[in-house]
């Protein structure tokens, strides 16, 4: 593993950190025989940073992370790093309280990297110092509670650079990789971060997976091009630690084999180290993408849940594979959801209302009642969708029978 600082004197932080959002899962919850095997491979080759947060998996995030760091008694060889929900702080003891829930979930008596979560302008971050976080900081950090603060940051790049130039943040967590280069942050945000000398933690490297497996036929072609063979994956990460500034980049790895191929890329991959054929590769691959893909999507639910049970994630997840793979069978994915099959909740987008309640909590800025029109009318079929429904009712008929029977 290679290790790079993150905070002025700060410890030696492993370049690859553990990304707690993404567990693997069994039946709707994290599958924590095999969330332990994973992340306990990710220890013994060398990952000491683990991220989560309070409502990753709903709170069990941080219960999970806690009780792996307890059953392998490494609380001193590991950092953990949690946020502060932000978006749910509206009066001041809600500061302290959700503070104390996380070292409850944790299990620990101090956090080492605190972030605040998701801050998207400066506005937020006014309101936190209105509600008092500035004393909160300096009380948790003089009792040892917290011991490196920053924050994580989804918004327009003038917005960020607001925030970074308004406190003496140690660290701050953007979202970076090669079709990200100029969105959000960006790269002119890390290197400004950089010349104020405050940390960066990179998360979504591989944009939710479409950078990975998700990969189109067209890219993994255009990376079969280079000498070496390579997947998606390593491509994206290894193009993010080239770049010298960055500090560690969270992969959330709920596959085995992701686990052992990130570790691998991290422990190859040195800043400036990618040659010009490399780097053109890139290039042309992100031009790939710019053409297919129909939206900016990564998965990460923060829009959920819809009060209409519109499946979010999953119409846009169709939506884009349709241009992607070109396969037939996320349209029958995504008709199984409009009708319901197999005794499940409809969860289409033609159930969207247009509340807009989803829209405030995307940090990609995404349009998503627009585009959720959009993919309806694409992915829409009106004979899929009535054989589904014909052979939605069989199947209903079927089971009723065998279990008169
Ligand atoms: S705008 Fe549509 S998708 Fe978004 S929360 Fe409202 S009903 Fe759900
Ligand atoms: S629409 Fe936005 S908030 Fe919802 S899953 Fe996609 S990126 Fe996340």
């Amino acid at each position: 593993m290679q290790y790079r600082k993150l905070v002025k004197n700060g410890e030696e932080l492993s370049v690859l950190g553990y990304g707690c959002m993404r567990f693997p899962t069994k039946n709707g919850r994290i599958d924590e025989a095999k969330a332990d095997k994973q992340m306990l491979y990710a220890y013994e080759n060398g990952v000491n940073y683990y991220d989560t947060a309070y409502p990753y998996h709903n709170g069990k995030s941080e219960v999970m992370l806690g009780k792996f760091i307890k059953k392998h008694d490494i609380r001193s060889k590991v950092y953990i790093a949690d946020k502060l929900p932000a978006f749910l702080v509206n009066k001041s003891e809600q500061i302290s309280k959700y503070f104390d829930t996380q070292l409850e979930r944790l299990d620990t008596e101090y956090i080492d990297y605190y972030l605040m979560h998701m801050l998207d302008s400066l506005q937020t971050w006014e309101k936190l110092k209105k509600l008092g976080i500035l004393e909160f900081i300096k009380e948790k950090k003089e009792k040892g509670e917290i011991r490196h603060i920053g924050f994580s940051f989804h918004g327009r790049p003038e917005e960020f650079i607001k925030i970074l130039e308004d406190y003496d943040w140690e660290f701050c967590q953007i979202q970076y990789n090669y079709l990200d280069e100029y969105n959000q942050a960006g790269l002119a945000g890390l290197k400004r971060a950089n010349e104020l000398g405050i940390g960066v933690v990179i998360m979504e490297p591989l944009r939710g997976g479409n950078l990975a497996a998700k990969a189109p036929s067209k890219v993994k072609a255009k990376f079969d091009t280079y000498s070496e063979k390579r997947s998606p994956a390593f491509w994206a990460l290894r193009w993010i630690w080239n770049h010298p500034e960055v500090g560690v980049v969270l992969s959330g790895m709920n596959v085995d084999e992701h686990v052992v191929e990130n570790i691998k890329v991290a422990k190859m991959t040195k800043p400036n180290s990618m040659s010009k054929e490399e780097i053109e590769i890139i290039n042309d691959v992100k031009v790939i993408y710019k053409e297919l893909m129909k939206v900016p999507c990564t998965g990460c639910n923060y829009c959920m849940p819809c009060p209409f049970n519109v499946d979010i994630p999953g119409t846009f997840t169709a939506y884009n594979d349709k241009y992607f793979f070109g396969e037939r069978q996320t349209q029958f994915m995504y008709l199984g959801k409009v009708v319901g099959m197999m005794g499940t909740e409809k969860s289409g987008a033609d159930l969207c209302t247009d509340c807009g309640k989803c829209e405030r909590h995307c940090p990609q800025e995404i349009e998503i009642r627009k585009e959720l029109k959009a993919a309806h009318k694409d992915l829409d079929n009106v004979l899929i969708r009535n054989g589904l429904k014909v052979l939605g009712l069989f199947m209903g008929r079927k089971k009723s029978e065998k279990q008169e029977a």
